[in-house]
C-alpha cells in the first residue's frame, strides 16, 4: 500500500475482538503497524446478537466488553465485566427468588445497563446510547480516533437449539446467553438461529465504515455467533465484498481448538470443522465469492497455508496467541503485511 492507512474498520465480538483491538490500538499509537498513520481512526462494528433483556435491563455484552476493555475498566482476570466490582444487586435479586440467577450482574455494571435502558426507553437508538456510554469510557483515552458502532439498532438475538427430552419435539431453543453462561456450552449446539436478523438494517455509519475504510480486519472473534451474526445483517456481507479496502482475518481456532469460548460447539452446529483452514475457507476469498483477501493462521497451523492459497486467499502462519499487547500488536502488523 502506498498511501498511509488512515481508516481501519474491525468487525468485533466481545473478548477476542476486544483483546485484538487493544493490541491494534497500541500498535497504531506506537507506530509499529506497517503503513498505518499514527492518527488513524479505528471503527469497531460490534456484534449485538448476544444482547439480552434481563430484570428489565437491556444488556449488550459484546459492546460492553469492547467498551470496558478499551476504556481500561475491565477485569482481565475474570475475563468479563468491570474491575473493582461488587455484587449486592445480584444477591438481593436472588434473595427475592427472581430468575435468572445465573447471569453475572455486577453493581457497577448495572449502572451501565440502567443508563442504556433509560435512554432506549426515551427513544434513543442503540447507536446513540452507545455513543453516550463511550463518551465516558473511550473519548477521554482516544478522542475521535476510536468509534464503537453497534452492527444494527434493531433487536437481533442469537438462540441455540439443544436437545431436550422433556419437549415433544425433543429439542428446545435457548438464548445464546443461557447456552453460554448457564449451560457453559456443555451440550451440543444443534442449530444456531438468529432471531430478527432478516429484518435488521445496518446501524448508522456501518456501511460507510466499510465502504470508506483503508483496511478491514476480521479479528480472532467467534466466526458464528460474533462475526457470523454481523455478516448476517442484510447488506453487510455485500458491503464487505464491495469495499475497495483489503480485508484480512485472523483465526480464532488454533491447533484445531478455540482458545477460549465455544467456537467449536457453534461451528459444529453450522457444519464447519473446527480448524483454522476450514474457518478460513468458510469465510472464503473475495475473489471466489467470500469476504476475505487474507487469512492469518497460527504457526501450529502452518500446514493449512497451501490449502488456503489454493482457495484464493493470501495466507501466512505466525504466532496468534494474544498473551499481551505487544504480541497482539505483532499479530495486527502481520495481518496488515499479509494484504499489503
Ligand atoms: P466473545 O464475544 O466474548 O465470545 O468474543 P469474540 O467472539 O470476540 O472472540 C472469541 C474467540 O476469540 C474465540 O473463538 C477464541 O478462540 C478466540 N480467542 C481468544 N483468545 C485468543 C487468542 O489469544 N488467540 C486467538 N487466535 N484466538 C483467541
Ligand atoms: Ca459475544
Amino acid at each position: 500500500m502506498d498511501s498511509p492507512l488512515r481508516a481501519i474498520t474491525v468487525l468485533s465480538g466481545g473478548t477476542g475482538g476486544a483483546r485484538f483491538l487493544e493490541g491494534l490500538l497500541a500498535g497504531v499509537r506506537a507506530g509499529t503497524l506497517p503503513g498505518v498513520s499514527p492518527d488513524a481512526v479505528v471503527t469497531v462494528v460490534a456484534n449485538t446478537a448476544d444482547d439480552v433483556w434481563m430484570h428489565g435491563l437491556k444488556i449488550c455484552p459484546d459492546l460492553d466488553t469492547v467498551m470496558y476493555t478499551l476504556g481500561d475498566g475491565s477485569d482481565h482476570e475474570r475475563g468479563w465485566g468491570l474491575r473493582d466490582e461488587t455484587w449486592s444487586v445480584k444477591a438481593e435479586l436472588e434473595a427475592y427468588g427472581v430468575e435468572p440467577t445465573w447471569f453475572g450482574l455486577g453493581d457497577r455494571d448495572v449502572a451501565t445497563h440502567l443508563v442504556r435502558t433509560q435512554m432506549l426507553e426515551a427513544g434513543y437508538p442503540l447507536s446513540a446510547v452507545t455513543q453516550a456510554l463511550c463518551d465516558r469510557w473511550l473519548a477521554p483515552r482516544f478522542g475521535d480516533a476510536l468509534r464503537l458502532l453497534p452492527m444494527t439498532d434493531d433487536r437481533v438475538e442469537t438462540h441455540v437449539v439443544i436437545a431436550d427430552e422433556a419437549e415433544p419435539s425433543g429439542r428446545r431453543a435457548v438464548h445464546f446467553q443461557e447456552y453460554w453462561v448457564r449451560l457453559h456450552a456443555s451440550v451440543p449446539a444443534e442449530q444456531v438461529v438468529v432471531v430478527g436478523q432478516g429484518d435488521a438494517t445496518p446501524g448508522p455509519g456501518v456501511l460507510e465504515a466499510l465502504a470508506e475504510a483503508d483496511l478491514v480486519v476480521v479479528p480472532p472473534s467467534n466466526p458464528v455467533v460474533s462475526v457470523g451474526t454481523i455478516l448476517g445483517v442484510p447488506g453487510l456481507r455485500e458491503a464487505l465484498r464491495a469495499t475497495p479496502a483489503p480485508v484480512v482475518g485472523l483465526s480464532p481456532i488454533v491447533g484445531g481448538h478455540h482458545v477460549r469460548g465455544m467456537a467449536e460447539q457453534v461451528l459444529a452446529a453450522i457444519g464447519v470443522q473446527a480448524s483454522a483452514e476450514a474457518v478460513g475457507r468458510h469465510y472464503g476469498a473475495r475473489s471466489e465469492g467470500g469476504v476475505l483477501d487474507g487469512w492469518l493462521v497460527d504457526t501450529r497451523d502452518a500446514g493449512a497455508v497451501p490449502g488456503l492459497e489454493a482457495a484464493g486467499l493470501r495466507a501466512a502462519a505466525v504466532p496468534l496467541m494474544m498473551t499481551d499487547e505487544t504480541a497482539t500488536a505483532a499479530m495486527a502488523a502481520a495481518a496488515i503485511d499479509l494484504v499489503s
